[in-house]
């Protein structure tokens, strides 16, 4: 595939294992847009020799959140059984093999493997604890050049962490193909890392989990306690430490600790951490597995009434009772972990207790497990959703105060430890961020090839123009980034306010504008809070003020005199959808979840969503001829707030277009959507403002007669009846018929118009007062 996401000379893949991991990783493959091969055993019973990969592909279809992006990528997966197509197995670029953890199972798939395969095609395992050495005993030397450990994390398609271990005989070349394929069209960041258990991730993960349960109960701390401190202030997701185990499942612990106590070498500090686990031991008999099971260290309680009452888990009487929220924590302990160790009582023991041994233990295993500290803090932050790797969680602790209270307590000091001394693990040296190696000097810290970071250029460089929300950089080769920074990358005025500062400077010194950030959200829409306020003041003129300018903002925009490119990634909602819409193209990350959800808090889109949406409809192929299926099918997609639940999806939506691109790896997004907008460069010509021909009064009678008809059916509530009417007016020309043409300005005009109305009824303001204190819909 030329483009974007290359698949380096892998046409086809086969995955052997339809379990959890290989279902997973198979839809990951065909989210790429690749065929792959799904193969797992024949089952004892029934007549369907293929029934085990097609009942993972079938649950795979029905899971939330789904593994696949869309239902065409779905359709790539071909399923099979190892028995009867192995062969075919033979026939692929790349075999990935995840099935059971048993050496000697995966060892006698190999020997048949070898039968079959062409000398060359890559094999990997996706095995989370067994040394490469042992899986390739008893192989050929060719098998050995061909085979390494490529370990996914759970779920494949959203979790960005793979590791890779290559043998001492893996063909160094084969290797880089396997991962530039994961890389850039799996989507993933690959960490190479050195054969021992439990690789980096898990190896470190384990060790923290099972210190930080240890520590509670040895302090006396409650299972909320222990994620209040060990949760946020550190940096770890809310789940915190318990809340995770449950999300796990609680049965993988024991077998977790089994197998890193197996393969470890002695002397490990995590065999310190063993011990007997008589409550988890119970938990698991009876069914208490966690989310999945009965219930974990957490349980939902369902009363007569259908109301829901959290319980937790008391950890010395091993009874559940009502959660009990913990008191906030003192002083500057939310933010600061200096603060946080020292806090009195059982906040600063127990924060100590967990970070004094993982911080240790993560500085042994450079090295060891890992070439440098960057992989071992990427590793924590995109295979436990860390906000800081344990070496950035140093920095700011102070190498120094970590050394001097470990050694104060008579704890061993890690070498690196010592010899970092006061010195930072990272460091900002003429625009670029150095890690410390363990010969005490700095490097630089280095991207993959072809990455591009809006977070690296701030290093070096100010931005050209900057607002209370928006910033304006220069990404290089002529391309200048619009970066969005406010709270959920909220637009406001301040956002339209940079747009206008934008457009001469990119006209006078660009060649082209993209519109980016590195934000986990592209953006939640117009800034709801801010207009809220001017309601409450009647400030209706500057209301009105905010929705003219930034229709006017988006549409110069779209009619400035260079190419513009919108590259979301995650949320891109109302307003942040409608900025995407407004572009020349798209380039969007493949996890991107766009959509007008106006409707939702009682508006109607109001930056020219609606013209940009019929727009879009009118022109496909497929769709018929006249106003009517290009409105049903918009009138559908924004009356009912639809979100894209992912950049394929809004494919079939029409968020984007057939021509805009998609980028599998969020590492690459910036890069594409810079060679896209540079791809427009040449003879660019703004684009023709369209003449729409809408269906006027008459289309309008027909939406009505089917909102009418879901709320009849309850599925539409009375308001949400006005608002589709609303919306059905300005999709449908206001007063225009059939035979008039309506311009843009016109249909802006409407837009705006019907954008006020809603704005000043106060049903659509208890709405956005709901969304506002709760974040969830009303239905009103
Ligand atoms: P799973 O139990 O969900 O699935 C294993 C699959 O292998 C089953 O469908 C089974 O029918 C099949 N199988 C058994 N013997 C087979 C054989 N001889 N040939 C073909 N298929 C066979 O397991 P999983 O969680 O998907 O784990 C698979 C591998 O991935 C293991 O090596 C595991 O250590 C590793 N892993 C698991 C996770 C995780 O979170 N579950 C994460 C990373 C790696």
């Amino acid at each position: 595939m030329v483009g974007p996401n290359p698949t380096n000379g892998i046409k086809k893949v086969c995955v052997i294992g339809s379990g959890t991991m290989g279902a997973g990783i198979a839809a990951q493959v065909a989210n790429a847009g690749v065929p792959v091969l799904l193969l797992d055993i024949v089952p004892k019973e029934g007549s369907d020799r293929d029934a085990i990969a097609k009942g993972a592909v079938a649950k795979m279809l029905k899971t939330d959140p789904a593994p696949f992006m869309s239902k065409r990528a779905a359709k790539l997966v071909e399923t099979g059984n190892i028995d009867d197509h192995l062969d075919k197995a033979g026939e692929c670029d790349w075999i990935v093999e995840a099935i059971v953890e048993r050496l000697d199972i995966k060892q006698s798939l190999y020997e048949k493997l070898e039968k079959v395969k062409k000398p060359g095609t890559a094999v990997s395992s996706n095995t989370s604890t067994i040394p490469l050495g042992h899986l390739v005993e008893g192989r050929s030397d060719q098998f050995k050049r061909d085979f390494l450990i490529t370990h996914f994390f759970n779920p494949p398609r959203y979790m960005r962490l793979l590791e890779i271990v290559a043998g001492p005989e893996t063909d160094a070349g084969l290797v880089a193909k396997v991962e530039a394929f994961a890389d850039r069209a799996m989507g993933k960041r690959v960490i190479h890392t050195h054969d021992t258990p439990g690789f980096i991730a898990n190896r470190l993960g384990t060790y923290w989990l099972a210190i930080a349960v240890n520590a509670a109960m040895d302090l006396g701390v409650t299972v909320e306690e222990a994620d209040q401190i060990g949760g946020r202030p550190m940096g770890v997701p809310k789940t915190g430490i318990f809340g995770l185990i449950d999300l796990v499942g609680v049965d993988l612990m024991p077998l977790l600790s089994k197998s890193l106590g197996d393969t470890l070498p002695k002397g490990d500090p995590y065999f310190d951490t063993i011990r007997p686990m008589p409550l988890v031991e119970k938990m698991i008999a009876e069914g208490y597995t966690g989310r999945k099971g009965k219930g974990g260290f957490y349980k939902l309680e369902k009363g007569k009434d259908g109301s829901r009452t959290k319980l937790a888990l008391d950890l010395a009487s091993g009874e559940y009772r009502a959660e009990q929220k913990p008191a906030p924590l003192p002083g500057k302990a939310e933010r600061d972990l200096a603060a946080l160790v020292t806090a009195p009582g059982k906040v600063g023991e127990y924060a100590w207790a967990v970070l004094g041994p993982v911080l240790s233990y993560a500085a042994k295993l450079v090295g060891e497990a890992a070439d440098d500290i960057v992989a071992i803090d990427d590793a924590m932050k995109l295979g436990y959703n860390w906000k800081f790797g344990p070496f950035e969680l140093i920095d700011r602790l102070g190498p120094g105060k970590l050394a001097e209270r470990l050694a104060a307590e008579g704890k061993p000091v890690p070498a690196l430890l010592k010899a970092v001394g006061n010195k930072p693990f990272y460091r900002i040296e003429n625009g670029k961020r150095q890690y410390l190696t363990e010969d005490g000097s700095y490097r630089d810290v280095k991207r993959a090839e072809g990455v591009l970071l809006l977070e690296d250029i701030k290093l070096g460089a100010e931005p050209l123009a900057k607002t209370g929300s928006a910033s304006l950089w220069d990404v290089g080769d002529g391309v200048a980034a619009i970066e969005f920074t406010a709270k959920m990358n909220a637009l406001d005025e301040e956002v339209i306010k940079l747009i206008n500062l934008a457009i001469p400077i990119v006209k006078a010194q660009f060649k082209a504008l993209v519109i980016y950030n590195e934000g986990s959200n592209f953006s939640a829409g117009a800034n709801l809070g801010l207009a809220m306020f001017a309601v409450n003041i009647a400030a209706w003129s500057e209301i009105e003020k905010l929705i003219a300018g930034g229709q006017a903002a988006f549409k110069a925009l779209k009619y400035a005199p260079f190419p513009v490119v919108a590259a979301p990634a995650g949320l891109a909602l109302g307003g942040g959808c409608e900025i995407c819409l407004n572009s020349d193209a798209i380039q969007a990350h493949a996890e991107t979840y766009i959509g007008l959800v106006e409707t939702g808090v009682g508006l109607v889109p109001g930056w020219g969503g609606n013209g940009e949406m019929l727009d879009r409809a009118a022109k496909p192929k497929m769709m018929p001829k006249g106003p009517m299926p290009a409105l049903g099918k918009v009138f559908q997609t924004v009356s009912t707030a639809t979100v894209a639940k992912s950049a394929a999806e809004a494919k079939e939506q029409m968020f984007l277009r057939e021509s805009d691109g998609i980028t599998m790896n969020r590492d690459r997004l910036l890069a594409d959507a810079k060679a896209k907008a540079l791809s427009l460069v040449d003879g660019y010509a703004p684009p023709e403002p369209p003449v729409f021909r809408l269906a006027g009064a008459s289309g309008r009678t027909g939406l009505s007669m089917a909102v009418r008809d879901f709320q009849k059916k309850g599925i539409a509530t009375a308001y949400d009846g006005v608002v589709a009417d609303r919306l059905a007016e300005v999709l449908t020309g206001g007063e225009a018929d059939l035979i008039d043409t309506v311009t843009e300005d016109q249909l802006l005009k409407i837009e705006r118009a019907k954008f006020l109305e809603s704005m000043k009824d106060s049903r659509t303001q208890a709405r956005i007062e709901h969304m506002l204190t709760t974040g969830k819909p009303l239905r009103n």
